[in-house]
């Protein structure tokens, strides 16, 4: 069994990014920029947000933080949206999920311009991605068809399994590797009997939140295992696959933490550069 390590190949991707920046400072050009808005003070986005900001600050990528009061009117939120729209420094927008519960997040969403979405949640990014017209790639997703990728394994012809239907996760999750030539299913809580199909998967994608959801006589012998989860559990962080028995069974598998979280992390990083190549 193999370990998928995101966190080794986030430090590459990061390392990558840095050098990108660096030859632009020597060049004398503009540095990328990322602009972040946190509105409300949810501890949880608060710490998402102060992670962005520090891998932005250790590859070269300036970030700009927009931290709002929880009673920010959407009128006022929209406003802001408006102005880095149109701030030509910078490159990629970010609204922090969730908003607080007065604020609508898929006009939010979809108010920042589709050129600067490096988050890839609006419309019409899904769509590109539905037509395989190019376009950002949602982080989470995308951060795991990389380490796929990275790992050299082979997606076409393969039966794909992903647990969740999530905009952000499970939907984008399944194009993209129907893209890739997968024989896709996606579960979800609707899903009459999981593990008749969890069994049949080559690769499983497991992002419901759910702790211990995947249990091992869920998993084909040989399995490639990816857990999207970040679940809490004896206050512990762990994801949806009941890790130790399931690794036994899996040829690869993603360890909870340092297998998809990082990658998605340093998929952002990637989204902005290239919002600040295609300027
Ligand atoms: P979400 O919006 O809550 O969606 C969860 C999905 O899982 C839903 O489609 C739900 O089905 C399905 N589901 C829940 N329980 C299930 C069950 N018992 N059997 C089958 N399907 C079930 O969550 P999300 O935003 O997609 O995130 C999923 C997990 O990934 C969370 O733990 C989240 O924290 C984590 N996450 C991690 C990263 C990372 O970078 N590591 C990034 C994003 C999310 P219904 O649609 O029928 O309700």
């Amino acid at each position: 069994m193999t370990i998928l390590d995101g966190k080794a190949l986030a430090a590459k991707i990061k390392e990558q990014t840095a050098k990108t920046t660096a030859k632009l400072a020597a060049e004398g050009k503009r540095q990328p920029c990322l602009a972040v808005v946190l509105v409300g003070e949810d501890p949880a986005s608060q710490i998402y947000v102060r992670n962005k900001h520090n891998d932005c600050v250790t590859t070269g990528i300036k970030s700009l933080m927009h931290t709002l009061p929880a009673d920010t009117s959407e009128v006022d939120l929209l406003n802001l949206i408006d102005s880095l729209n149109a701030d030509d420094t910078v490159d990629g927008i970010l609204v922090q999920l969730p908003l607080p519960k007065h604020l609508d997040e898929k006009k939010v969403t979809e108010h920042i311009s589709a050129s600067k979405d490096v988050d890839a949640f609006s419309a019409y990014n899904v769509g590109k991605i539905t037509l395989g017209r190019g376009g950002f790639k949602p982080c989470t997703p995308a951060g795991i068809m990389r380490l796929l990728e990275e790992y050299g394994i082979e997606i076409a012809g393969k039966e794909c399994v992903v647990v969740g239907r999530s905009n952000i996760v499970g939907k984008p999750m399944a194009l993209l590797l129907l893209a890739a030539g997968g024989t896709v299913t996606v579960c979800h809580t609707k899903t009459a009997d999981l593990a008749y199909h969890t069994r049949r998967a080559d690769i499983l994608i497991a992002a419901a939140g759910r702790a211990d959801l995947i249990k091992d006589d869920m998993v084909k012998e040989g399995a490639v295992i990816v857990d999207v989860g970040m679940n809490r559990k004896d206050g512990k962080l762990c994801g949806d696959v009941d890790y130790e028995k399931c690794a036994a069974k899996a040829s690869y598998i993603t360890p909870v933490p340092g297998g998809v979280g990082p990658m998605t992390r340093a998929m952002l990083l990637e989204n902005t550069i290239t919002a600040y190549e295609n300027h």
